[in-house]
């Protein structure tokens, strides 16, 4: 007989590890699968393969890492369940990507979908009512085992065929962790991360620089925003300048670096080489601006904020050139810093 076989919902919090070592120990192959965006899980995407050992060490799980970005970037533009308290569409999230899931059962030969949802543990999207809107529009009714919860829930498709044992799955309910602290310890898990989401969207103040490009009171629109984009919203100090620019001034040597590789074509590059100090991107500056003076003017108002951010002198910021790099023409001007009341309104 060919072996049984799923596929977890794995967001490597406690729950979705639990969830997941709860059905391997029935002897069923569960493909364990890390969706990253921009929001979540993004940095893995730089080093997947120790994640993976990392994941295998720890837990004893093997995960798949999946990118679905962009899919996910117009999902935000209008969830139908709506946010949360920040620019938290958990419901829509939730249905997004178990239907990302479902969409590979036949492809890995696996029969249902695991989460490591706990009933009542979350305000919003762990209601009863609510774990039902999320079976009913991710079209995963049949197909959806929560093993944490699964003895106060109705029985599933894979209960129901024998595929697997109702009997050894579990009945935890609400906010408390002591249960599944317990849990962990039997399947000698003693590394485990902490309950913090590490989700942006639900940032108090990540999110609401996020929620103004899907309100329209910034320069990139939810029609043209791409990933770099977003990864550019999360670092440095962001201007918007008084012409309308996007501008993302780095904090430290990493920030600087990181800003150099996000990069894009149209993007102006702004730095400072007579001493330390910060790198900048007016984003976009190719296509933001009409016209070329307005254009103009931000690039000087940028140019005056990399003096104000380099390293003070006794103290007190001073002027000093500035190396503006547009396409392939690079120039330089001397600028004096901007004073901190001509600026702090730009900041956001
Ligand atoms: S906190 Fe973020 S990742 Fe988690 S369900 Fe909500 S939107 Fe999705």
């Amino acid at each position: 007989m060919s072996r049984v076989r799923a596929i977890s919902l794995f967001s490597g919090g406690l729950d979705s590890i639990l969830a997941t070592r709860l059905v391997m120990e029935q002897g069923i192959e569960v493909t364990a699968v890390k969706f990253v965006t921009p929001f979540f899980g993004y940095d893995i995407l730089r080093d997947v393969e120790t994640y993976r050992q990392e994941t295998r060490r720890k837990y004893g799980i093997d995960v798949t890492v999946v990118d679905i970005s962009d899919d996910y970037l117009q999902m935000l533009r209008n969830p139908p369940h709506g946010f949360g308290k920040y620019f938290n569409p958990c419901i829509d999230c939730k249905i997004f990507m178990l239907g990302r899931a479902r969409a590979m059962l036949e492809e890995y030969r696996a029969s249902f979908l695991i989460t490591g949802e706990v009933l009542g543990q979350r305000p919003m999207s762990q209601r009863r009512d609510t774990l039902n809107v999320i079976e009913r529009d991710s079209a995963t009714r049949s197909l959806l085992l929560r093993p944490l919860s699964a003895k106060l829930m109705k029985e599933t498709e894979a209960e129901l065929k024998g595929l697997i044992d109702r009997e050894q799955l579990l009945d935890f309910s609400g906010r408390g962790r002591s249960r599944q602290i317990a849990l962990a310890r039997e399947f000698g898990i003693t590394d485990f991360p902490t309950p913090a989401g590490g989700c942006i969207l639900a940032d108090p103040i990540l999110s609401e620089r996020i929620s103004r490009v899907y309100s329209g009171t910034f320069p990139v629109t939810h029609e043209n925003i791409n990933v770099a984009d977003i990864q550019l919203m999360l670092i440095g100090r962001q201007f918007l300048l008084p012409q309308g620019g996007w501008l993302i001034l780095g904090r430290d040597e990493k920030e600087n670096q990181r800003i150099g590789e996000l990069q894009e074509e149209g993007d102006v590059r702004l730095f400072i080489e007579e001493r330390p100090g910060p790198v900048a991107l007016l984003r976009r500056s190719a296509e933001l601006y009409s016209d070329e003076r307005a254009r103009h003017r931000d690039i000087d108002a940028a140019m005056g904020l990399i003096v104000r951010y380099a390293k003070k002198t006794e103290g007190k910021p001073v002027g000093g050139r500035v190396i503006v790099v547009a396409g392939q023409i690079r120039r330089d001007a001397y600028r004096e810093p901007l004073e901190d009341d001509v600026y702090q309104a730009w900041l956001i």
